[in-house]
């Protein structure tokens, strides 16, 4: 069966509305089950739509791809832990990138040997190929440094953003000479310097920063895909591209704003980390050396407390200590105390990650707050409960130049009466900075995985006492 052209444009039109409702539905925990239905109802029409389409000339290798995708696919949402989806994320987004490329140059050697290049078209072959190579490279770098595989410091070396400007122009100019000449020797020049962009863009990125970039990496994508719907004369490969390229860069700023960066500076890659070796306040913090606590004193001061806050950071989600937190939150509740949550915006591995999980715990969206609507309330808190976070707490952010997370606004744990950390050991977070925190009189670290430690809270506040 085959459609018409109008039929198949009106499909896509359909398409295109429910993605922008389920962006909308995304917004809001409460309304993001709705929005990923949209989504998905969008993306099955557009998908039928296409291949009952005119273009479609053989259905071989799509049934071919679609079974392999599938299945990579579903292994993949199967297996994969919840504390791995950043990596998967960047690795789907280098695949857009690669497709991109792909597409570019399978484009470029049909049509010229059907005898049918012009400038324009080599223009936006040029434009795919650019923005899918440097997507491509850079999520692979993403990828390698949130998995582990390479250093997730900042890598930098003397003249980088002189060597990035050079490769950068280098590459348009070869852009632009393939558009004029069709010259497949700068298309491959090209597409070769793209991805060292790529690479180069985001090694000098690392540690606090990588929130950022992966947002970034996502809005590349979406422009990726938006230059192969050019490519291809999809309409709606173009507007779904604009929807991830402009939603990718506007999550990419609100990181920025987050972390009090510039986004030119991410940009244009390697920004906010210069260590200064000037001298610390955490040398002097350091010598008063750090107090640690059991869970029967946590337990002792939160029972009178008039206010908790839990603090969820990464390890949170390494424990998958969440539904233990609820089930504590409810007997402190029954007890009178007022349990809030803080999240930072860039707390755990992913934009959202702590309100997912929080979201998937059930605990009521109206006791999580963001980072401006709590910082005020710690300075009357009696306890505030750190579950796996670090960075998002380290007051080295304000207190220490010197420090790579300089300048990221933190949440103002250690204003409230008491502070205890819950963590495995003395090592730090994803930024690799000491916690000064750790070392304020008001702050003791009860050491154990964050779901047993809660679980000994549990049972304690059942027990009815310590
Ligand atoms: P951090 O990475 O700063 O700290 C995580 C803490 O969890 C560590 O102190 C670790 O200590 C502890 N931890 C790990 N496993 C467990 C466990 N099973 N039980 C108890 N504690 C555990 O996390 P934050 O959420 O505070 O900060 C996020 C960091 O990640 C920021 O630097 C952010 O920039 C970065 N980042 C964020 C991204 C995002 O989009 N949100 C993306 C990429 C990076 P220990 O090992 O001693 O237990």
């Amino acid at each position: 069966m085959q459609i018409s052209a109008n039929a198949q444009a009106v499909a896509y039109l359909v398409s295109a509305i429910l993605f922008i409702l389920s962006l909308k539905g995304l917004t809001h925990p409460a309304s993001a089950r709705r929005g990923n239905f949209l989504g998905m109802a969008g993306m099955l029409i557009a998908v039928i739509a296409t291949l009952v389409g005119n273009e479609v000339q053989s259905y071989g290798f799509i049934i071919a791809g679609i079974v392999a995708g599938g299945l990579i696919g579903a292994v993949l949402a199967m297996r994969i832990q919840m504390t791995a989806m950043p990596q998967l994320v960047a690795a789907l987004h280098s695949f857009v990138g690669l497709a991109a490329v792909l597409v570019a140059i399978g484009t470029f050697l049909n049509k010229r040997d059907a005898g049918l290049l012009n400038a324009l078209l080599m223009g936006e072959l040029s434009a795919g190929a650019i923005i899918g190579a440097i997507t491509f490279t850079g999520s692979v770098i993403a990828f390698g440094k949130l998995q582990g595989l390479i250093s997730g410091k900042p890598v930098k070396f003397a003249m980088q953003h002189q060597l990035n400007a050079l490769i950068a122009l280098v590459t348009v100019a070869l852009g632009v000479h393939f558009a004029a000449t069709g010259s497949i020797v700068s298309l491959i020049l090209m597409t070769l310097l793209a991805l060292l962009l790529g690479v180069t863009l985001i090694i000098p990125i690392g540690g606090a920063d990588m929130p950022v970039i992966i947002s970034m990496l996502n809005s590349y994508s979406g422009w990726a895909a938006a230059a192969t719907g050019f490519t291809l004369h999809n309409n709606l490969l173009i507007i779904v591209g604009a929807l991830v390229g402009f939603s990718g860069a506007i999550l990419s700023y609100i990181m920025c704003k987050a972390m009090n960066r510039s986004i030119l500076n991410v940009v244009f890659g390697g920004f906010g980390s210069d260590s200064t070796g000037a001298p610390s306040a955490g040398a002097a913090a350091m010598e008063k050396g750090i107090k640690s606590a059991s869970v029967d004193d946590a337990v002792y001061w939160m029972e009178d407390a008039n206010r908790v806050i839990v603090v969820p950071g990464y390890g949170m989600a390494v424990a998958q200590a969440q539904h233990a937190l609820k089930e504590l939150m409810e007997l402190l509740e029954a007890r009178g105390v007022e349990v809030k949550f803080g999240v930072h915006p860039v707390a755990g591995r992913m934009p959202g990650h702590m309100n997912v999980l929080l979201a998937e715990a059930d605990i009521p969206y109206d006791h999580v707050l963001e980072m401006d609507e709590i910082n005020s309330e710690f300075a009357s808190t009696d306890v505030t409960l750190v579950v796996g976070a670090n960075d998002v707490v380290n007051p080295a952010a304000k207190d220490d130049a010197s420090s790579p997370i300089y300048g990221m606004p933190i949440l103002e744990a250690g204003r409230s009466k008491q502070v205890y950390f819950l963590k495995r050991s003395m090592n730090p977070g994803y930024s690799g900075v000491d916690n000064l925190l750790f070392y304020q009189d008001n702050t003791s670290l009860i050491f154990g995985d964050a779901k047993d430690t809660i679980e000994g809270m549990v049972n304690a506040l059942k027990g009815g006492g310590h």
